[in-house]
């Protein structure tokens, strides 16, 4: 058993965990519907750096975790790994390597592990409670590689090792920052909001030949029909949101504010014509009972 193992199985509590013999560390998996879900004290939590093209998996971020060991007493360091399903399918399994690395970027450990018995839904963030205990004091960053990815509909997702492109997950979405016009943006969310009434408009749609970026900020597989995070259709996305189509909307929209200017207006019209016919009715009545009131109380 290697070192690694050892130090998981002392470690865990969690029972079910179990350790094969293929060299794969198998983990426990935890699936939540945002990190927020996931509560735990994180020293330090990185955001993963890119994404592999047309991987169905991103990385989200890691956490280094400090734990009490009820039986030494001892704090010691684990690292926590989140992932997200940016794919139209239910994910079952996925497996991977990590590589841990030190302050000069130079690896020191590579670890192979496994997340099996996940239902991830589109969307989902997945992930561990406690990927495996630092034992390495020295380590900063750790790359975290997926290699294989099981879907419900027994489907199978691995990476070609020659073709692995890193995307910079910042290039991605800064290049999707969206229009600081506000007009422009007010019409866009128009339209935007016809399309996903309940999701806020986020970003600027890009699709290029790997991904596209949803206006509500997800990043989806270029195979997705819908958005894995607000379920909004790409098709309907690219047939909306058109120059044309927003001028359209935002024609449309200044009509009903007009229509509802002057119902308004009308509206105010009346309850003031009432209102002066009201003052009027009752200064002509108290007018006519003055007298009786005055007599009333001398
Ligand atoms: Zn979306």
């Amino acid at each position: 058993m290697s070192e690694i193992n050892k130090n998981y199985n002392q470690n865990s509590d969690n029972n079910n965990l179990n350790v094969k013999d293929n060299g794969f560390e198998y983990l426990p998996a935890v699936t939540f519907t945002t990190l927020k879900d996931f509560e735990e004290r994180a020293e330090k939590i990185v955001r993963n750096g890119f994404w592999q093209d047309s991987s169905p998996v991103i990385v989200e971020e890691y956490r280094f975790i400090e734990k009490k060991n009820y039986r030494t007493g001892e704090i010691e360091k684990h690292v926590a790994a989140h992932y997200r399903n940016i794919s139209n399918d239910t994910i079952t399994a996925i497996r991977g390597f990590a590589t841990l690395l030190n302050a000069f970027d130079e690896d020191i450990e590579t670890w192979s592990f496994e997340i099996i018995d996940i239902l991830a839904k589109p969307g989902e963030i997945f992930g561990n409670k406690h990927f495996v205990r630092l034992d390495n004091h020295s380590v900063r960053k750790i790359n975290i590689h997926i290699v294989k990815i099981i879907f419900e509909n027994t489907e199978k997702w691995s990476l070609n090792a020659e073709k692995e492109k890193l995307i910079p997950i910042n290039n991605i979405f800064n290049d999707s920052i969206l229009i600081n016009d506000d007009l422009q943006k007010f019409k866009i969310n128009l339209v935007w909001n016809r399309i996903s009434p309940k999701i806020k408009l986020s970003n600027k749609l890009v699709v290029s030949d790997d991904y596209w970026l949803c206006h509500c900020g997800a990043l989806n597989l270029i195979s997705n029909k819908n958005c894995c995070q607000c379920h909004a259709k790409l098709i309907d996305i690219k047939k909306s949101i058109t120059d044309e189509n927003i001028e359209k909307i935002y024609e449309q929209y200044l009509h009903c504010i007009d229509k509802l200017k002057l119902f308004l207006d009308t509206e105010r019209n009346h309850i003031e014509n009432n209102r002066i016919k009201n003052m009027l009715t009752t200064a002509s009545s108290q007018k006519k009972s003055w007298p009786s009131r005055k007599g009333a109380t001398s």
